[in-house]
């Protein structure tokens, strides 16, 4: 039988491969999502079944057919966004909450009291109540809140955001979300098909407000589901 810290070893190993394979393909750009990524224990955000394909770069199943998105993915969001401590982010689509958590890393260090906060938001119950759990062991409870509703209309209740990112493809960029985003805000979102023909967009909004949109390459999400989603 393997024990605890065999396994904890094999991990730490598998993920400083990863982040090596990251940087070497120019997929980790910044020392701040570097240190956010080996941080975070994606492991904790799994079911134990899955514990050891954690730093597998694959998105995994959470239950309820959703997925938690492969690490490649949640790193190049993460590096999109141009993070800085102390932002306050809303993501749309908590799922098991690791992209919340290496979010939370990056605008609030676990290890400082920066102000930064992520609001994410699940549309299925059950999941953001295990996502609130893994938040919780994984110690991004204070820094993280979930909340159980259609993201499609975003979290009018904190708005304005520095960051906004969904994490579920929809057929268009949600108004609600576009006009909740901050002046010199960028808000990353895969727009297209059901499972297919998906583009990652960066949409930006200079200090007037006016909006600028970019391709950012093809990915492939679940469906983004409600008022403004599929
Ligand atoms: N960021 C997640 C993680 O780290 O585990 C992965 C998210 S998973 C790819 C997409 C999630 O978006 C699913 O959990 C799904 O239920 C959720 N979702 C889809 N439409 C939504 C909506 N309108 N509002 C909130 N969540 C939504």
């Amino acid at each position: 039988m393997v024990d605890e810290s065999q396994s904890n070893q094999h991990l730490l190993k598998k993920k400083e491969a990863l982040i090596k394979h990251f940087i070497a393909s120019d997929t980790l750009k910044t020392d701040k999502v570097i240190r956010a990524f080996r941080t975070v224990p994606r492991e904790l955000f799994l079911p134990d079944s899955l514990r050891d394909s954690a730093y597998n770069d694959t998105p995994l199943p959470i239950g309820n057919g959703q997925t938690i998105s492969a690490p490649h993915m949640c790193v190049i969001m993460a590096e999109i966004l141009d993070l800085e401590v102390g932002m306050k982010v809303l993501e749309i689509g908590t799922g098991s909450g690791y992209h919340a958590a290496l979010i939370a890393e990056i605008v609030a260090p676990i290890d400082s009291q920066a102000s930064g906060h992520v609001f994410s938001i699940e549309r299925v119950k059950r999941l953001s109540e295990s996502a609130r759990k893994n938040l919780e062991r994984a110690k991004y409870s204070d820094r993280v809140t979930v909340i159980h509703g259609d993201g499609t209309l975003g979290h009018p209740e904190h708005a304005p955001y520095d960051r906004i990112l969904v994490t579920a493809a929809g057929p268009k960029i949600p108004e609600p979300l576009i006009d909740q985003l901050k002046n010199s805000g960028k808000l990353v979102i895969p727009i297209g098909g059901v499972y297919f023909f998906q583009t990652l967009i960066l949409l930006t909004k200079d200090l007037d407000g006016k909006i600028k949109k970019e391709k950012r390459g093809g990915v492939s999400f679940v469906p983004l589901i409600g008022k403004y989603g599929h």
